[in-house]
This record gives C-alpha cells, structure tokens and sequence, in this order.
C-alpha cells in the first residue's frame, strides 16, 4: 500500500502534500477513519475541544502581549532617545535603528532589492543592522578598542536595544555616556563610505 504520489500532488500544495506523504499508509490496508488527536480513544467530547480552544486562546494572548511589550520597551526607548543630549542627526540616526528602518542589506533584500545579503565587511553572516553595527567582528573590534567599558556590559551577542538601554542606564545626560550613540553613526557612515548603497553595482532593483 503506498500513496499516489502524482494525485497527491495534483490535489494539494506543497506544503500539504508533503504533510501527507511522510504519513506511513495502513499496512493492514484499512479503511480511513476520523479520529481527534487530542482524545484519548480518538473521539471528540465537548470536553477536549473546550480544552484545546483554552489552549489556543492562551497562547494567542502571550503571543499578543509579547508583542505589546516589545513594543512599550520601543516606544519607551524612543521617549527617551529625543531628551537625550546628542546632536540632532545623531538622534534621527538612533530614530532609524531602532524602527529597523537603517538601509542595511537584509532590510533591503526585504524590500526586494536583488542585492547580496551578507555583511559586506566581513563577508560571513547576513547584514542586519545588529550585525553591522554590532556583531560583526570588525565592527566589534572598533568597539572595544574605542570604549573598553562596553565589552564588560555588552557581548557580540548584543543587539541594538541592548546597546541603548546600556546608555539610558549608564545616564544618558552625560555627554560622556553617549559616545556609543556617535561611534555607532560613525560606523554607519564608514560602511557607506566602504559600499555606497546606491550604487548600480550593489543594488540592481532600480
Ligand atoms: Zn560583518
């Protein structure tokens, strides 16, 4: 007993075909039956369904409010970024980073620029704006030659929002606690000045 491959095919996508290909057929050559996965004896009861609807409404709401925290940790951050003593491109930069909103190669690909993704700096991993201005391991050798303080807080690991909350935290109203927020807008424009992105050569989705 083995499945028509080709009708499975010709009812299905494929996602769904190849679902009910790595379903082993009756060897016993039975006939199909229903039966609810989640009772016990493969049959229905009011009792079970209320159960998995429960389930199913719990982790919809913590996937909602992940989701809502997420975004209170952004919208916090971006309260504060504005009364921070930076300059005003500085803060419009750190505006962009933290909405995802930095042109680097994966945020572009997204958008469907036909560009290589990878880092064009180090070559090795996908550019995202993590990546480039932290994880990467040329960028992060900048950093910590240039402020040794942040690799006892931070790691190549770390992503952007831990990057700002280690400068709210550090007092941000201190000129000198915001040096990251310039080192990273530095980074940003000694990776442009190494690939401008406009170029035909990088980008071929104008
Ligand atoms: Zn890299």
């Amino acid at each position: 007993m083995s499945w028509d491959i080709r009708l499975i095919h010709s009812l299905f996508c494929t996602e769904d075909s190849s679902k009910i290909l790595s379903i082993r057929p009756s060897l016993m050559n039975g006939e199909d039956i229903i039966r609810w996965k989640f009772g016990s004896r493969g049959i229905y009861t009011v009792k079970t369904g209320y159960h998995v609807q429960r389930t199913l409404d719990r982790e919809e709401q913590q996937d909602q409010s992940s989701i809502n925290t997420s975004t209170q940790v952004r919208n916090g951050m971006l309260t504060k970024l504005w009364k921070i003593n930076a300059i005003p491109k500085v803060k419009i930069f750190w505006w962009k980073i933290l909405h995802n909103g930095l042109p680097v190669a994966d945020n572009l690909s997204k958008r469907g620029c036909k560009i290589d993704t990878l880092c064009q700096i180090c070559g090795e991993e996908i550019e995202t704006i993590d990546h480039m201005l932290l994880q990467c391991r040329v960028t992060w050798e900048i950093w910590t030659m240039a402020l040794s303080d942040i690799s006892i807080h931070l790691n190549r690991s770390s992503t952007v929002y831990d990057l700002f909350s280690y400068i709210l935290n550090t007092g941000a109203e201190d000129q000198k606690n915001i040096l990251p927020l310039m080192l990273s807008w530095r980074i940003w424009k000694m990776r442009n000045k190494l690939l401008p992105l406009c170029s035909p050569k990088f980008c071929s989705c104008s």
